[in-house]
């Protein structure tokens, strides 16, 4: 396109629009596709980003102008394309995935507003709702420009003006943005062992071809992978690439960055929910003029401005936190790979628990396979055995068996750590009445209220509703007969703490620890400050405790009761996983499992370390039901304040739903939660063949479909829900 002579500019705006407005450029304002603009909408200015420029206006129809370009790389034509496939895929409106790619906007004008604001500790004189709300953001000490700190706190930017008349706030210049320096490629390389070397070899020549291709880096926990696809990103930065290393949220530890500095000779940009204004605007502008080389992100750093990508690394590739219900829904480890198609560079997919998707992607050529055979010195995963919990005998109140606490007594004795893992957050799970059998709900949903004994408080897990522990059973009104039913972690702590007075317990929970906390609680772990450390699946993944070599597993068997299709498949990684922190060090470990299920073809495969006799037995299950990766799945969930309504509009979509081949609509029912935050769901499933274009059979159905008043539909395509 000749950008001198075009005259109309598409712009997308991060709106629920599915595609570009159209305005005029005016002469002397020279633009390019990419550019970052500010358009008028309605009586407001918005940033948006020059998605085409074209000659004819569309008839009849005066154009408003394009009000200023800033003068900012534009953001790279690879990255439009993706917002555009994601958003078609996922049958999202492009605007909004061009929301999450804007997140920063502050990034963009950064040269111009360089003056910011910080409490200054004198009181205002006048102290107003608003006022407070913003000395409550501003309270933390950091400065922000006035239009951040008057967004953040809900308030107009008059009302901060205001406040620094007053005194109570003090303005100071933003200090530069810190540069990012250069990767040092041979900074900390280590002596790889032959099979290690051999993977990067292949991992090398792949980012060297400089072509599409996903490889899947499957190998034991501590086997290495993590060493080898630091040479392939190595090779990506050589080659000139950009390069983003994936990671589940909660793996972006201190520890683990610390390893990404050590390798590359330069701190790496982070990306994550707990990072800093000012530091989120560093990594964006440093990614969009392409100084800043390597992020360590969490899965909303796809959308960053990506200059050049040249390599995606996609560490715990299997993991749920991949993927996003809020908002837009994607699947990150997905998204990656696309990312790559359209960029055409290589994407390593590395796990010890590889997805069945994955698998199913090498086992029909489509992805490369590197495999890691042996534990970095040493030979072979932890031994697990099972417990079976029909035989045991438990105390009332108690949850650990006999040989498990013996094998916890024989390593505290030993000097050594001990994991105790049970995934449920909270004291107890329900809350019964002894008199009546009353169980204690959430009133806005379908759901037991979870016991939080160090909140002393009841807990909505669907809805966060919070209420006292009530006295007496609010059903019959007996006092004293509320009685907790069912372990969760709290509850298991208070077991431990009375079977092993000495020991130095630490209890993580996304409850109880979240953000620095955590992080902390976590190395404290790790350099052995704790001997018994009780935790959810917040321990289970991707740590490294070089002290620990029991694991004790209080319930296998919760994760299999559920109709979720990928449940087999998610226990086994989550048991690996979990199994796999113990005898990470100098001393071999060892897991043990309780489980009612002991002869379960998964706890048989646990015992024998049979994992691929196990996903082989489970990929047939799949491929028989059609389920994926054999088929492909999308769920519609249809929610309303309205339980009728709600129902006649889930019913109303059934009839309209067309007939298509290899294709089939189930539902509607109720949602196995049908009642969360007020609100009543419906769901159905659509059941694909691969073939069937899934997306279509979707956009044609609900072409018109337009929910009024309090009604919702949101799609799901490739759920990882079944709630
Ligand atoms: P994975 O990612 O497969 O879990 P890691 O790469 O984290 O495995 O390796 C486990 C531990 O072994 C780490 O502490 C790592 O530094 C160490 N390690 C792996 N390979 C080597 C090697 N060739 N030389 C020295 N230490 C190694
Ligand atoms: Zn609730």
């Amino acid at each position: 396109m000749n950008r001198d002579s075009a005259t109309v500019a598409d712009v997308l705006l991060p709106l629920a629009l599915p595609g570009p407005y159209s305005y005029r450029r005016p002469p002397g304002l020279l633009l390019t596709p990419g550019d970052y603009v500010v358009v008028p909408l309605g009586p407001r200015q918005m940033i948006g980003v020059v998605w085409a420029l074209r000659d004819a206006a569309p008839e009849g129809r005066a154009l408003r102008d394009v009000a200023e370009r800033f003068d900012f790389p534009p953001l790279a034509e690879t990255h439009r394309k993706f917002v555009d496939w994601l958003a078609a895929y996922y049958l999202e409106p492009a605007g909004n995935v061009l929301r999450m790619v804007l997140r920063v906007p502050a990034a963009l004008g950064g040269a111009r507003e360089q003056l910011a604001y910080r409490a200054s500790g004198t009181a205002p004189r006048r102290l107003t709702p608003q006022r407070a709300r913003v000395l409550d953001v501003a309270r933390d000490g950091f400065a922000m420009r006035a239009s951040e700190l008057a967004e953040a706190a809900g308030v107009g930017t008059s009302v901060i003006k205001a406040m620094v008349k007053d005194g109570a706030l003090e303005e100071v210049s933003l200090p530069a943005l810190r540069s990012f320096a250069e990767p040092d490629l041979g900074a900390g390389t280590l002596q790889l062992t032959r099979d290690q070397e051999q993977a990067a070899r292949e991992l090398r020549a792949v980012v060297a071809a400089r072509i599409h291709k996903v490889v899947l880096l499957d190998g034991v926990t501590g086997s290495g992978k993590t060493e080898v696809y630091f040479e392939a990103m190595a090779a990506a930065l050589a080659g000139g690439g950009q390069v983003l290393l994936l990671l589940p949220e909660i793996a972006l530890t201190s520890t683990f960055l610390a390893r990404v500095e050590a390798r590359f000779g330069v701190e790496p940009a982070q990306w994550h929910s707990d990072l800093r204004l000012r530091e989120r605007e560093r990594v964006w502008r440093g990614l969009a003029t392409g100084e800043a080389r390597i992020v360590v992100g969490a899965r909303s750093a796809l959308f960053l401005p990506w200059k050049k990508l040249g390599l995606i690394v996609v560490d715990e590739e299997h993991e749920g936190a991949y993927k996003q219900d809020d908002g837009v829904s994607y699947h990150a480890r997905d998204m990656a790979v696309l990312y790559g198609t359209i960029g055409k560079f290589p994407v390593i997919l590395s796990s010890a628990t590889p997805s069945l998707e994955s698998l199913v992607n090498v086992d029909r050529g489509r992805y490369g396979l590197v495999r890691l055979k042996d534990r970095h010195g040493r030979p072979e995963l932890p031994q697990i055995s099972l417990i079976d919990m029909k035989t045991a005998k438990l105390d009332s109140g108690s949850w650990l068996s006999v040989p498990l606490v013996d094998e916890l007594a024989t390593t505290l004795a030993a000097g050594d750590q001990a994991l105790l893992f049970l995934n449920r957050r909270g004291y107890a799970p329900l809350t019964l009445c002894r008199a009546c059998g009353h169980r204690l709900e959430c009133p806005n949903c379908a759901a037991s209220l979870v016991e939080h004994r160090f909140r002393r408080q009841l807990m909505c897990h669907h809805c966060g509703h919070l209420e006292a522990i009530p006295k007496a059973c609010p059903a019959c009104q007996a006092e004293g007969k509320l009685v907790p039913v069912g372990p969760g972690i709290e509850r298991l702590a208070e077991e431990a703490a009375r079977r092993f007075p000495e020991a130095r317990l630490a209890i993580l929970s996304s409850d109880l620890s979240r953000g620095t906390l955590l992080r902390d609680a976590l190395r404290q772990v790790e350099r052995g400050e704790h001997n018994l450390v009780i935790g959810t699946q917040l321990v289970a993944k991707g740590h490294h405790f070089p002290f620990l070599t029991l694991v004790g597993v209080v319930d296998a068997d919760l994760a299999l009761e559920s109709s979720d299709p990928r449940a087999g498949e998610r226990t086994w990684a989550l048991m690996a996983q979990v199994a796999g922190r113990a005898g990470r060090g100098d001393k071999p470990g060892r897991a043990l499992i309780q489980t009612h299920m002991p002869d379960h073809p998964l706890m048989q495969a646990l015992r024998k370390g049979d994992r691929d006799g196990y996903l082989n037995q489970e990929k047939s299950i799949r491929e028989r039901a059609g389920l994926p990766p054999y088929g492909r799945l999308a769920a519609l969930i249809i929610s309303g304040s309205d339980g009728a309504e709600t129902e006649r509009f889930a019913r109303s979509l059934a009839k309209i739903a067309p007939s298509a081949a290899g294709l089939t609509v189930l539902g509607p029912a109720p949602a196995p939660i049908a009642l969360v935050r007020g609100r009543h769901r419906w769901r159905f499933l659509v059941k694909a063949q691969r073939e069937v274009n899934l997306q279509a059979y979707l956009r044609d159905w609900l072409k018109e479909v337009k929910p009024k008043g309090s009604l919702a539909l949101a799609v799901d395509v490739d759920p990882y829900s079944f709630l």
